[in-house]
């Protein structure tokens, strides 16, 4: 019997987690579940899955919280703010965290779990997007274990030899890493009608259903920026050894290709819990809920390069990543104030792009040698978003 905490149990990420972890009852216990604006739904998942404590962010919600647990039979003790998510991250009691807070308040609390030694399922790439060297020095040095969530990345993990050994590539002759993404929503639509994007056509990804944040990323393909850098910490690669590959279907979630012409490829329905069961479980299997593959009717399989005039976010994170930590943590700042501003309908889509870049402009590379000057640089370049977004206003 695993007992886990589920870091953003309100969320999409959060939400399926606890769906395949109630299909194993006598396999996985509830320790605390945590939730940020939805207390309904916070509440009827607590008491969904017995859970032994609820944190939320904020003293404001405690009341509404009270009410709602009192008029649902709820008995889980409720604990509040920053530090109540680091401590039901790192308490002895616990073996697995799911780290599925979406955004930079992901990253404590992911780390907390990590120093821990917890066996911690990573679905939060922001943690790794601003602080991916240090974060992974504190994996190697309390000796958690990291298992990618991303579906991407737990593909990657999938078709990677058993032996492997992170950052030596070559040896196991590994040639390339494949990362696929759909292209979102306007992989064909006409360029000059971008500027009228709306929010919920953003938000209307074609294959995966998911957070508003994320899905505006995926439009984008920030996500897949994000995701190149997430990949080059998680596995210890160079930028070079990284390919973005479209492929619309989402059938195939990445790939690995090996020096002697074999390419190993990771398929499956577009569902979350499959990826999250494997975490879950590994180095077993279990039953995910997920429907298998119905090959006969899998009529196009179809791949292409991002074109740099469509996808500008995906290149700026390329080239943030070539640069540097201090550029990461910068556009990851950057790119959750414009989505913000964008989701407001504050901003038109094409804007994020320009905030983006702009911001990395305005800062200059620094060293970023402890968590506390990464949570520093983000703040300050935040600010210089913020600012660059007044004037866009
Ligand atoms: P959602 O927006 O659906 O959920 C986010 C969760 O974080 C919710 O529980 C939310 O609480 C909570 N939250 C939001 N803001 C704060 C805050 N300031 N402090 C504490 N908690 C907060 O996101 P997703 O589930 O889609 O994504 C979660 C993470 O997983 C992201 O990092 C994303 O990049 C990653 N991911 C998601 C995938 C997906 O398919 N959805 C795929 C791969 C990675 P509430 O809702 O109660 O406000
Ligand atoms: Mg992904």
């Amino acid at each position: 019997m695993k007992t886990i905490t589920v870091l953003g149990a309100t969320g999409s990420i959060g939400q399926n987690t606890l769906d395949v972890i109630a299909r194993h009852p006598h396999d996985f216990r509830v320790f605390a579940i945590s939730g940020h604006a939805n207390l309904p739904l916070l509440v009827t998942s607590a008491v969904a899955c017995s859970a032994r404590y609820i944190v939320i962010s904020n003293e404001s919600s405690y009341a509404a919280l009270k009410d709602l647990m009192s008029e649902a039979n709820c008995h889980s003790e409720i604990l509040v703010g920053a530090k109540a998510l680091e401590q039901v991250s790192s308490a002895p009691e616990v073996d697995t965290v799911m780290s599925a807070i979406v955004g930079a308040a992901g990253l404590l609390p992911t780390l907390a779990a990590v120093k821990a030694g917890k066996r911690v399922l990573l679905a939060n790439k922001e943690s790794l997007v601003m602080s991916g060297e240090l974060f992974m020095n504190a994996v190697r040095e309390h000796k958690a274990e990291l298992l990618p969530i991303d579906s991407e990345h737990n593909a990657i993990f999938q078709c990677l030899p058993a032996n492997f050994e992170y950052a030596e590539l070559q040896r196991s002759g590994i040639s390339k890493i494949l990362l696929t993404g759909s292209g979102g929503p306007f992989r064909t639509k006409d360029l000059d009608t971008f500027e009228s994007i709306t929010p919920d056509q953003a938000c209307a990804h074609p294959n995966w259903t998911m957070g508003r944040k994320i899905s505006v990323d995926s439009a984008s393909m920030m996500n897949k920026g994000l995701e190149f850098i997430e990949a080059k910490w998680l596995f210890g690669l160079k930028e070079s050894d990284i390919e973005v590959v479209i492929h619309p279907q989402s059938t195939i979630h990445s790939m690995v290709q090996y020096v002697d012409g074999s390419v190993i490829a990771q398929l499956g329905n577009p569902d979350m819990r499959t990826p999250i069961a494997y975490g879950l479980s590994f180095p077993e299997r279990i039953e995910s809920g997920v429907e298998p593959l119905d090959f006969a009717s899998l009529a196009d399989f179809s791949f292409t390069k991002p074109e740099k005039q469509r996808y500008p976010n995906l290149y700026l994170a390329i080239d943030a990543c070539k640069q540097g930590q201090s550029s990461t943590t910068v556009l990851n700042a950057a790119n959750e104030v414009a989505v913000q501003a964008f989701l407001d309908a504050k901003i038109s889509f094409l804007d994020i792009a320009r905030i983006n870049q702009e911001t990395l402009q305005q800062l200059e590379y620094i060293e970023l040698d402890s968590i506390a000057q990464v949570i520093e640089h983000d703040s300050l370049a935040r600010r210089i978003a913020n600012t660059i977004l007044g004037k866009l206003l």
